[in-house]
């Protein structure tokens, strides 16, 4: 079940950024409980009293194990709270832009037939990008790359994720298999378990397919090891497993420093963080083209116009455009919100 906290911090001259945090106790370990208390609690009253422009202070004050969810919620309410009050979009904070359009993949799951079918509903929307979820089968995950493939023809772009669900003899034979079928996958994301980097590099240096590192890159001092220990050539940023915008960037400055690519994943968002992400992307160049947003298939934002329409299918030549207006770019629907608000029962 996907549940969101919305994140609000407000100053004394009455501007208030807004961010969002997503709980998926499945991939973060993070419940809606444990992130609305570790920000009322714990967070947020660190954070009274402090300049929102002292975002390295400000991180330092956040600076503990865990809680990633929690603390990019804040940090995405404070990229959009300074750049509110300087009236600026957050990308000018964070390095500008290199594009204006960025390319949406969809991430998609089932057996073959499904596949494909999706493929074809949401090629139908503009789509030009999709990550199948693969994992545990081999010879049954490559047939179905290969079905998607002859589906899609050679245009768009195959990902494939298989969320650990591989051993590393696995991993190789499905990258050997899919290059036999002519698949031409963008990368493999995550073959084997998150703390396996050895066998991660063991994948790595045994298949030409670029191999993309996904759980076992949280933080700034993962994705050192990654590196140190060749375990990568891609890895997959999620302003909720690095703990907002601001790490997100000295994690890109590490892969590009590395020579690695990186890739701006998903883990879902109400629009604030749709926003946030094409930010980040239209700052980065070393991000590749295509940023998930399966968000867009699985659930209506909570925005207010114009991007209540403009952060949903169908797409205008695959892509969403990256807001231009200050801070964040977009305002949140509070009547929309409001019909979706829960209390937290003890
Ligand atoms: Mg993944």
């Amino acid at each position: 079940m996907l549940e969101y906290v919305i994140v609000k911090i407000s100053t004394d001259d009455g501007i208030i950024g807004i961010g969002e945090s997503v709980s998926d106790i499945g991939f973060f370990g993070e419940t809606l409980e444990e992130v609305k208390m570790a920000i009322d609690r714990y967070l947020g009253p660190r954070l009274i009293g402090l300049d929102p422009f002292d975002r390295e202070q400000i991180l330092y004050q956040l600076d503990f194990r865990g809680n990633s969810c929690a603390r990019s919620g804040i940090d995405m309410a404070v990229h959009d709270l300074i750049g509110k009050a300087l009236g600026t979009p957050v990308s000018n904070l964070i390095g500008g832009r290199c594009r204006e359009r960025i390319e949406v993949a969809l991430e998609i799951g089932g057996d073959a037939r499904e596949l494909t079918d999706m493929c074809e509903k949401y090629m139908a929307q503009g789509v030009r990008a999709f990550k199948p979820k693969i994992g545990g089968y081999p010879d049954e995950d490559a047939l179905k790359l290969k079905a998607i493939r002859e589906t899609v023809g050679r245009d768009v772009k195959i990902r494939a994720d298989a969320n650990q669900g591989y051993t590393p003899k696995e991993a190789i034979r499905l990258c050997r298999l899919a290059e036999k079928y002519d698949v031409g996958l963008e990368l493999l994301e995550q073959p084997v378990g998150y703390l396996d980097l050895k066998g991660m590099a063991e994948v790595r240096s045994a298949v030409d397919v670029l191999i993309e590192a996904d759980e076992s890159g949280y933080c700034i001092q993962d994705a050192m090891n990654i590196i140190r220990q060749g375990a990568a050539d891609v890895i997959n940023i999620k302003l909720e497993k690095v703990g907002g915008l601001y790490n997100a960037k000295k994690m890109a400055a590490l892969a590009e420093a590395a020579g690695l690519q990186c890739v701006v994943g998903t883990a879902f968002g109400l629009g604030n963080t749709v926003a946030a992400k094409l930010h980040l992307a239209a700052s980065t160049m070393i991000i590749a083209d295509a940023v998930e947003l399966t968000e867009l298939r699985l659930h209506d934002n909570l925005l207010a116009e114009p991007y209540d329409k403009l952060f949903r299918l169908p797409l205008k030549d695959g892509c969403l455009e990256v807001p231009r207006g200050p801070g964040l770019g977009v305002t949140l629907d509070e009547e929309k919100v409001d019909r979706y608000i829960s209390t937290i029962i003890d």
